[in-house]
């Protein structure tokens, strides 16, 4: 008996024509496109990593029949004109960005850049402070104040010190998330303490990138034993910031959005009766943060600092 049965799915890795899928009881399947959506494909990004998808099983043979709408996208543009957006992976709550305390020295700058990627993406955040272990109090809440004032959730963490391990595996098993974070932050070790051998998948493909191979490019979704979905996604983990345009990037600083202006759009750098600048006079906003906006907004637009 051939009897066709339909079923939904999660697309754990989109890529060469090849779709590995996750069916409802938990197995993962190799599955192939439909022929509308294989024209689709080649078009647009109409099965990324993360989707879920209608599928149509015929014995052994799976076919992805549909693509259920995106709750999410976190999706790279191309810089400058046609802001086309390449969708890396769909359906992702939120952005977990690491970063060490100390080993390496945990650089403001591109933790803004991360975070404009994620409100860029309209995706929730968490900062985890890694290695608490290596420094005082004093420095842990002094680098952290611009990043709570701003109303971002933050949590520490120490691998050594079993520190905030619990919390992070809950976070990460109730939820679909990316990890970014620079290289040495500690991000391998802790995917490891809430699974074994979990750091070492999620780096495979981001390794392959960094060297060159041309083997993985695409996203992959790795579901976790305790519930949950960790996307490794190429080229974020360390990147940052993916074309954006500058009228966007004050939208991305949640703390701008207190502040009223005079003119509307304002860019914030040179208008007069800016709420923004006065702000940031005031103090009430962080000029390290006021300072990393100046500076996407000049490689956003292409023009020399004010
Ligand atoms: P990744 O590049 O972000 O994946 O970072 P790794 O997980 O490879 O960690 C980089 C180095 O930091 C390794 O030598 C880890 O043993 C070390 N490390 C990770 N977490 C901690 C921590 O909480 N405290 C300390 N002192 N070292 C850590
Ligand atoms: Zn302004």
């Amino acid at each position: 008996m051939t009897e066709t049965e339909k079923a939904s799915a999660t697309v754990l890795r989109a890529g060469g024509g090849v779709y590995d899928v996750q069916l409802e009881d938990g197995t993962v399947a190799e599955a192939s496109l439909r022929g509308r959506l294989k024209l689709e494909q080649r078009t647009g990004d109409r099965v990324v990593a993360g989707d879920l998808v209608t599928v149509a099983r015929d014995g052994d043979s799976i076919t992805i029949e549909s693509v259920l709408p995106r709750r999410t996208e976190l999706a790279r543009r191309a810089p400058g004109h046609g802001r086309k957006a390449k969708v890396m992976v769909a359906n992702i709550d939120r952005v977990v960005i690491v970063f060490a305390a100390a080993h390496p020295e945990p650089k403001r700058g591109l933790l803004d850049r991360f975070l404009v990627l994620a409100e860029s993406n309209d995706l929730e955040v968490l900062i985890v402070l890694n290695k608490v272990d290596l420094v005082g109090d004093d420095f842990i809440s002094e680098f952290l104040s611009p990043y709570r004032d701003a109303g971002y959730e933050t949590l520490l963490t120490s691998v050594k010190a079993g520190i905030g391990l619990d919390t992070l595996k809950q976070q990460l098993c109730n939820a679909r998330s990316v990890i970014a974070g620079p290289s040495g932050a500690g991000k391998s070790s802790l995917l490891n303490t809430v699974q074994p051998g979990l750091g070492l998948r999620i780096g495979a493909v981001s390794e392959a990138v960094n060297k060159g191979q041309h083997t993985t490019v695409t996203s992959l979704l790795i579901p976790l034993e305790c519930g949950g979905y960790v996307a490794d996604t190429p080229g974020l983990r360390e990147l940052g910031l993916w074309g954006l345009s500058a009228d966007e990037l004050p939208f991305c600083f949640p703390e701008f959005a207190d502040h009223v202006c005079k003119y509307n759009p304002c860019t914030h750098t040179h208008e007069p009766s800016c709420g923004v600048t006065s702000a940031v006079e005031s103090g009430s906003i962080d000029k390290d943060r006021y300072r990393s906006y100046v500076t996407l907004r000049t490689e956003a637009v292409g023009a020399p600092k004010y």
